[in-house]
């Protein structure tokens, strides 16, 4: 209802520890194909690794490669080999040069539907913010690259406090889609929750963001009516 396109959502979920929530696997992916059904939403999921392939690809809109994975040049291949559209996020280490290289390898197998997604990147500092979200990224793709821009303020910043700023700063710098995560009561969510707005900080921020996107001419009308 806030203007939404896709519903992105992991059932297999790259966590740093072993003994974190792995995802539900396959199961789950049948659960985002009910969301689908049910909203209209478009799914991105993510493929980890490639005897998933088959099924991912199947019941997702989007394949999103992870950040972990941008630079695994044989899942690049073969997600460069399907039809589905990628959205390939950017390494934490990755520079610019290396991302698009990656994103090359998807286009050079055959796929030329690859979105890139900035969602932070490691410096010296962590003990405020997740990532360092790198927004320089955005126009300096501009000029290199006719591939979409999305921004992941979620990641980026690892404190839901810290996202709606940088959601619209990312916009007021030109970036053609945002991933924002939600979870209705985030501190049960069962990853990422700190980061996560609720449904109604996150209706507020669509309205928010629909002011900056018409100030700089890029963002439709917002899909709800202001309170
Ligand atoms: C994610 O998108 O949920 C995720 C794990 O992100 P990243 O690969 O950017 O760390
Ligand atoms: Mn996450």
């Amino acid at each position: 209802a806030a203007g939404a396109q896709f519903l992105r959502g992991g059932a297999y979920k790259p966590r740093t520890s072993p003994y974190a929530f792995q995802g539900h696997g396959e199961s789950a992916l049948n659960l985002l194909a009910a969301a689908r059904e049910a909203t209209g939403l478009g799914i991105i999921t993510e493929l980890m690794d490639s005897p998933e392939l088959d099924v991912v690809a199947e019941f997702a809109d989007v394949i999103q490669i992870g950040a972990r994975n941008m630079q695994n040049f044989s899942l690049l291949k073969k997600v460069g080999a399907q039809e589905k559209p990628v959205l390939l996020k950017r390494g934490m280490a990755a520079t610019i040069e290396d991302w698009l290289m990656a994103a090359e390898y998807i286009m050079a197998a055959g796929n030329p539907n690859v979105i890139l997604c900035e969602r932070g990147i490691r410096t010296f500092d962590r003990q405020y913010a997740r990532n360092t979200l790198d927004l320089s990224a955005i126009p300096v793709l501009r000029t290199l690259t006719h591939l979409p821009i999305m921004i992941d303020p979620s990641h980026g910043t690892g404190k839901s406090e810290y996202v709606p700023a940088m959601a619209m700063a990312s916009i007021a710098a030109g970036a053609d889609s945002l991933m924002i995560e939600v979870h209705p009561n985030p501190k049960k969510a069962l990853s990422d929750g700190p980061q996560s707005l609720t449904p109604e900080r996150f209706d507020r921020l669509m309205l928010e963001m629909s002011v900056i996107g018409k100030a700089v001419g890029r963002w439709p009308e917002p899909a709800v009516a202001l309170a």
